[in-house]
């Protein structure tokens, strides 16, 4: 364990954003530490799919490809998609996305959360310039100029010139700085499990809008689907107390049998829903990157690819900072991070919301809008390629890690 008490970077949350983090900034003449509150035990995936799983974009694959990390994720277990279908329960309004048609390989994979943030991990472990602290819970954080005091509950004390929030949704480095939130509960939860399907999934997401909401089959290497079931929390529940034949058969009826019977079910789980946005991404010495800053409807798994952008933007900002001779805990430094992140991800969650809320709707002029909308959508060809080269990472002002021709 390092002895070091003066940091230039220390990093709160080595979660899949906060060590992509630690490694963009790997092997620079900064002084980085990574603290991480679980055990690396506890994080490192088990012999089965993990019931948390990412669709993982072009871009953050570009990211982690960049920082030494994607091997290591290889090594583990990846499912590419190269398909994506999406269609409304209530009409005949379908889209159809083909990583072919758009001249790409695939659309994204699916990857355990697990296996991300251990191959991260892995990789921050072998950087000389970054310390990973892991068990170690960040209990306290104070300004006082020119740098972050910060405690942890150990009681060691270290030293930042910036402190980075990469802890979650319920940031406790957004509380110590005092940033506000907007947004709102959806008064929903997600179901998710590992199921197999009687008919093969044909490396394509699926994903059906029901009235309560969107119903995802996401491909697995092992032949099976991970569900992500978006409805109400009281739904949720009674779905987590049906025994496995019954459960297979409402799943089964909610995806209209489009991959048959559903003939194995694995455990299950359920996480609730908000929509959440930080006011403020910096204030002097402390920066916001992830969930931390903001928290957005699954339904486009948009999530953390969101935050690995936001690491690789903050890596790049502080790094060039650093080499011209600025002080990176600066708002004058940050406040270029803020501008950047801020609007694109903004523009994501105004999005992502709309959607839900446009797919929530009973009212028959609005399902035969969205009917209509969905449909030439799927018929103008440079609009659909629009949609999905953004929602894939390969459109929109990326940092220099996700391009393509780094
Ligand atoms: C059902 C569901 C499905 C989703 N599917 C997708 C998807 O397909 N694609 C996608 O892009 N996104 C998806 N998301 C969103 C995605 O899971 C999150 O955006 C992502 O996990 C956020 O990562 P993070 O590193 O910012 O935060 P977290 O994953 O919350 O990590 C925070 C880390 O900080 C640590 N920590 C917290 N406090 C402290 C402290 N004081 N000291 C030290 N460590 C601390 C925690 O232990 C944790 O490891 C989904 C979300 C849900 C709920």
């Amino acid at each position: 364990m390092s002895e070091r008490l003066d940091y230039d970077i220390v990093i709160a949350g080595g979660g899949m954003v906060g060590a992509a983090l630690a490694c963009a900034l790997g092997d620079s003449p900064l002084q980085v530490a990574l603290l991480e509150e679980s055990s690396l035990e506890r994080i490192r995936p088990g012999a089965d799919i993990d019931l948390r799983v990412s669709a993982i974009s072009r871009a953050s694959q570009r990211i982690f490809a960049a920082v030494g990390a994607w091997e290591g994720i290889l090594a583990w277990r990846v499912s590419p998609y190269r398909e994506m279908r999406v269609w409304d329960a209530a009409g005949s309004g379908q889209i159809h996305f083909d990583g072919a048609a758009l001249g790409e390989p695939l659309l994204g994979w699916i990857i355990e959360n697990r296996v991300i943030q251990t191959a991260l991990l892995e990789r921050v472990e072998q950087l000389d310039n970054v310390d990973l602290l892991c068990p170690a819970t960040l209990a306290l954080a104070s300004i006082l100029e020119p740098e972050a005091h910060l405690r942890l509950q150990d009681g060691r004390e270290l030293r930042a010139r910036l402190l980075v929030g990469a802890d979650g949704a319920d940031s406790r480095v957004r509380h110590w700085a005092k940033v506000d939130v907007v947004g709102w509960g959806y008064g929903q939860k997600a179901v998710v499990a590992p199921v197999r399907t009687e008919k093969p999934h044909q490396e394509t997401a699926w994903q059906r809008f029901l009235p309560t909401g969107p119903l995802a089959f996401l491909p697995l290497h092992d032949g099976r689907c991970s569900i992500v079931w978006s409805t109400t929390s009281e739904q949720a529940e009674q779905l987590l107390q049906l025994d496995e034949a019954a459960f297979a058969r409402a799943l089964g009826e909610a995806f209209e049998h489009r991959l048959g019977e559903i003939v194995e079910v694995g455990p299950r789980g359920a996480f609730p829903l908000r929509l959440q946005h930080a006011q403020d991404y910096i204030k002097p010495h402390i920066a916001l990157v992830g969930d931390a800053a903001h928290v957005i409807h699954p339904l486009a798994g948009q999530g953390v690819n969101l935050g690995v952008l936001d690491a690789a933007a903050l890596a790049e900002v502080v790094l060039e900072a650093a080499a011209a001779g600025k002080d990176i805990g600066s708002l004058k430094v940050l406040r270029r991070y803020e501008r950047w992140r801020k609007g694109e991800n903004l523009l994501m969650l105004g999005v992502m919301d709309s959607f839900k809320r446009l797919f929530g709707s009973s009212l028959p002029p609005v399902q035969w809008l969205r009917n209509l909308g969905l449909n030439l959508t799927d018929a103008v060809e440079p609009v659909k390629n629009l949609i999905a080269r953004r929602a894939m990472g390969l459109e929109g002002d990326l940092p220099k890690l996700a391009r393509r021709w780094r």
